[in-house]
């Protein structure tokens, strides 16, 4: 009897999610090119599963058995590195694969790779005369259907449910969608986290945007964790507070894992785990992908931005530089409800920075991304997910007007302000100048036109007549 569906890359994501999908009563085959991991697999499962969820995992040491072990039309799920990997396992993939299969990139792969990987397998050009650059192509006769599909939750999620953003060839979405139904988390009323996004590369693009949602709330939160590290508290006291603040809107999987956090001890000391940590952080390329997709669109971003450069300029920082700064400031005080103010202003921003950044890709590339799905499918399994997601839906069916939220978080923020002056806070900073952004007029604006036009002759609209004017300056 042939097997349901095919999963290739057995790292932390693939092996989770085959254990997951096996866990449904699905037979999956799965295949890693080093066949250790895959021999790995079926241990950890014959461990840890049910007799029947290990029966339904089937291993291959060979991509053309795997290939030929999976009903026809087959669907093969990719979750090998993003990049290079994905083209080389599809260039030895294709040859095996027959006309209307599917293979659905479930990696966070770039959202311009999976046009091209789309046109390319669905239009059936040759991979390799295509990747070659190679100007006499050869078509084949086949029509691989290939879906993007983003998929968040880590390993927890991959292997209890994680949030799916699926896209592409709509018969074939519908075709893999009851087992992504089986295997996705539940959102807040109940229903699977997963919907077909549209046409492709809308599932990779919605979750790229996740990602750099993602960037600025860690780093928002790890600011929070800053200045509680500067008002002198010890670290049990600070997970204290974080676990106060993980409450309302607020309440979250970043905040439920960071009190976690900070309380590991560490193996092989008796300090906490986290102190043993270097002050370096490191990044994948979705936070770097949504700061271009954002420029190209010209959406203001900044608390992905910030985020994002927080990481990279954290390669250069000086630990002694660090504590010096800390050892400057004198110790700072702040109330619970502050630092609550502070984070739902970083939750709220972040989020609309990036609904903002969805609207304007399917304002300009039609793809059919609908924004209550976004927020629907991120209400479980995914690592952004909180109370929020409950709440902004009531916020988009005032048409997006986030205004008066805004004026009451700003008002109630202001306290806070002098004294995150002294601390270095991007994604804080940023959050606050967004706000100030969306809610006052920016009144020197007005002097860069007038700058632009004395010294380029750029033109300018005046606020009492119609029209474009230019000139008139005291030279
Ligand atoms: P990695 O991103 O670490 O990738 C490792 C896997 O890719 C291994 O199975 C490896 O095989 C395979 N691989 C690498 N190069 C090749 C190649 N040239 N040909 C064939 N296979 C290759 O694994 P993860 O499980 O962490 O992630 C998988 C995908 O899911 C990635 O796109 C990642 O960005 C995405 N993702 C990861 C999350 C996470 O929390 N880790 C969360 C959400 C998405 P081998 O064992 O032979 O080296």
């Amino acid at each position: 009897m042939l097997n349901n569906i095919g999963l290739i890359g057995l790292s932390t994501m693939g092996g989770n999610l085959s254990r997951n999908i096996a866990n449904k009563g699905y037979k999956i085959s799965v295949y890693n090119r080093t066949y250790k991991k895959t021999t790995d697999l079926l241990d950890i499962s014959s461990k840890l599963d049910s007799a029947e969820t290990r029966k339904n995992i089937i291993g291959y040491e060979n991509l053309k058995d795997f290939v030929e072990s999976l009903e026809l039309p087959r669907k093969v799920i990719l979750l090998v590195k993003s990049g290079d990997p994905v083209d080389e396992i599809l260039v030895e993939l294709k040859p095996l694969l027959s006309s209307l299969d599917i293979v659905i990139d479930a990696g966070n792969s770039n959202w311009q790779d999976t046009i091209t990987r789309e046109i390319i397998l669905e239009d059936c050009i040759d991979f390799e005369d295509e990747l070659n650059d190679d100007e006499e192509m050869v078509l084949d006769q086949k029509t691989i259907y290939f879906l993007g599909c983003g998929i968040s939750g880590g390993a927890e999620g991959a292997l209890n449910g994680p949030s799916i953003m699926l896209s592409g060839h709509k018969e074939s979405c519908d075709a893999v969608m009851p087992i992504l139904q089986a295997i996705a988390a539940k959102d807040f009323e109940g229903n699977p986290c997963v919907t077909n996004f549209g046409e492709n590369p809308a599932g990779h693009f919605v979750k790229m945007v996740h990602n750099g949602i993602e960037y600025a709330l860690m780093q928002g939160i790890a600011e929070v964790y800053t200045i509680l590290k500067t008002t002198g508290l010890d670290l049990t006291s600070i997970k204290q507070v974080f676990e106060e603040l993980n409450t309302g809107n607020n309440h979250s999987y970043l905040l439920d894992i960071t009190t976690k956090i900070l309380d590991t001890k560490d193996n092989l000391s008796s300090d906490f785990l986290i102190n043993k940590i270097k002050q370096v952080s490191d990044s994948k390329g979705t936070g770097k992908w949504s700061v271009e997709a954002a420029l190209e669109l010209e959406v203001s971003v900044p608390n992905i931005f910030s985020a994002l450069n927080a990481r990279i300029t954290s390669k250069d920082l000086n630990n002694f530089i660090v504590e010096k700064i800390s050892a400057d400031i004198a110790e700072l005080d702040f109330e619970v409800a502050e630092l609550n103010n502070l984070l739902q202003l970083i939750f709220l921003t972040s989020y609309i920075q990036g609904l903002e950044l969805l609207l304007a890709a399917e304002t300009n590339y039609g793809w059919g991304i609908k924004i209550e799905e976004v927020l629907r499918v991120w209400q479980g399994g995914c690592i952004i997910r909180s109370k929020w997601l409950e709440y902004l839906p009531k916020l988009l069916s005032d048409k997006l007007n986030y205004t008066s939220v805004l004026k009451e978080l700003l008002a109630s923020s202001l306290i806070s302000q002098s004294k995150l002056l002294a601390l270095n806070l991007p994604v804080i900073a940023s959050s606050i100048g967004y706000l100030k952004d969306l809610l006052y007029n920016q009144t020197g604006q007005s002097l860069i036109q007038a700058q632009r036009d004395y010294f380029g002759q750029h033109g300018f609209e005046r606020i009492d007549k119609e029209g474009s004017f230019s000139g008139g300056w005291n030279r």
